[in-house]
């Protein structure tokens, strides 16, 4: 069968040909239709963020999967259920984090990450997965179901913010996204839902396909070019809820001067090492003295994906193909993965139901 893989020696990924997986107990053998394709798969292939698994001199790529179950192999699922597949397996048979369903809280050596770091990824015709890491999706959104990952991301970070404020009366109004990435601009779906006034901050001219999703939602784009996160709070509002998704490193520090009184700031963005000056006793007073809140959040669990699940559904109509620029076939791999096309959210289609 054929999948999109990274060589060792290239920095390219390319299709090739390996033998098709036999389901092993308890697992599910699931026929792949689409795998989205995200920044962090560009990290992956720079060689910036994750490794080969070991031994393995191809790395098949893909973790934001939809497939169709192909053989159920005696477990709870059906041929023809829609199913997405979770991200992070144990190091080993399982451990505590597993067992618990918390794999997404795991410390580094507890977990593989498929596609990412450790573990073959998803974009293949076929691939076997444990049954308790594959979510059930109602065949109406099969179609676009390869969001559910990066949307399991966001609904994570936000149930861990709310519980950060959790103590006390929290009545949030409104909320930032910084990065008009396809996690931000999914993030940004979901807190419109959530809050009565909603930003996004990019650093792109109009036209810009982003801007379009960015106002269609409702929301206010704001270039950091011209409004710097740090002044976020005096040009517009203090900000409830911050929410990084741009991976810029400088970010993390100018979120707390983005935030109210009692704000909460959830960082994702994976960025590499960089040092720079900070005013670290006015970030530490103000976190202090204002009782705001950074989390940092990474991956997700299973209730995740089915928040995630609820909230594509109830998506506006236009919005999933409206992110979507980019649809290929295994074939075209190459350019699918050039980044320099202006593309919002591309993906890799192998089959269609
Ligand atoms: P992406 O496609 O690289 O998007 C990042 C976005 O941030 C881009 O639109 C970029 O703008 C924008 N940006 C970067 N620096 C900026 C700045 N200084 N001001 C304004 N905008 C800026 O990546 P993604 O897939 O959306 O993911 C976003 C980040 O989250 C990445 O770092 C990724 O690795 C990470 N991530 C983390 C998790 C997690 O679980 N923690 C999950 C998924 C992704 P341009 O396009 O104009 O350059
Ligand atoms: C993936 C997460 C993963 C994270 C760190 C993200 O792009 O969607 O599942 O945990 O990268 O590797
Ligand atoms: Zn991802």
């Amino acid at each position: 069968m054929r999948a999109v893989a990274v060589h060792e020696d290239e920095d390219r990924p390319r299709v090739i040909r390996i033998p098709k997986p036999e389901p092993a107990p308890g697992e599910v053998l699931v026929k792949i239709l689409r795998v989205g394709i995200d920044g962090t798969d560009h990290h992956v292939i720079e060689g910036r963020h994750g490794e080969f698994p070991e031994d393995a001199s191809t790395f098949v790529l893909g973790h934001e999967a939809v497939g169709v179950v192909a053989d159920a192999n005696g477990t709870e699922f059906a041929a023809g259920d829609v199913v997405v597949p979770t991200v992070r397996r144990p190091v080993g048979a399982s451990n505590e984090y597993a067992e618990r369903n918390e794999l997404d809280m795991a410390p580094a050596d507890a977990y593989v990450e498929c596609g990412i770091s450790g573990a073959q990824g998803f974009m293949a015709e076929y691939v076997t997965a444990p049954a308790e890491y594959l979510v059930p999706v109602p065949r109406s959104i099969a179609e676009y179901a390869f969001l559910v990952e990066p949307i399991s991301n966001a609904e994570k970070a936000i149930d861990h913010a709310f519980a950060s404020r959790s103590a006390f009366e929290w009545t949030p109004e409104c909320a930032t996204v910084l990065g008009n990435g396809p996690l931000g601009l999914l993030t940004l779906a979901v807190l419109e839902r959530r809050f009565q006034r909603t930003y996004c901050v990019g650093r792109r001219d109009r036209p810009d396909p982003t801007i379009d999703v960015i106002e269609r939602l409702g929301a206010t784009y704001v270039d950091s070019r011209e409004t710097a996160v740090s002044d976020l709070a005096d040009e517009y509002e203090p900000m409830d809820l911050v929410y990084e998704a741009t991976g810029y490193a400088k970010h993390a520090f100018e979120t707390v001067d983005a935030l109210a009184p009692n704000g909460v700031g959830a960082l994702l963005g994976i960025p590499e090492a960089w040092t720079f000056d900070v005013d670290g006793g006015r970030l530490h007073r103000d976190l202090v003295m204002e009782n705001k809140a950074l989390i940092g959040s990474v991956n997700s669990s299973v209730p995740h994906f089915e928040a995630a699940i609820e909230s594509l559904d109830s998506f506006p109509e236009w919005l999933p193909e409206a992110l979507i620029t980019g649809v290929y076939s295994p074939t075209s791999v190459e350019e699918a993965f050039d980044g320099d096309r202006g593309d919002v959210k591309v993906v890799v289609e192998f089959d269609c139901l």
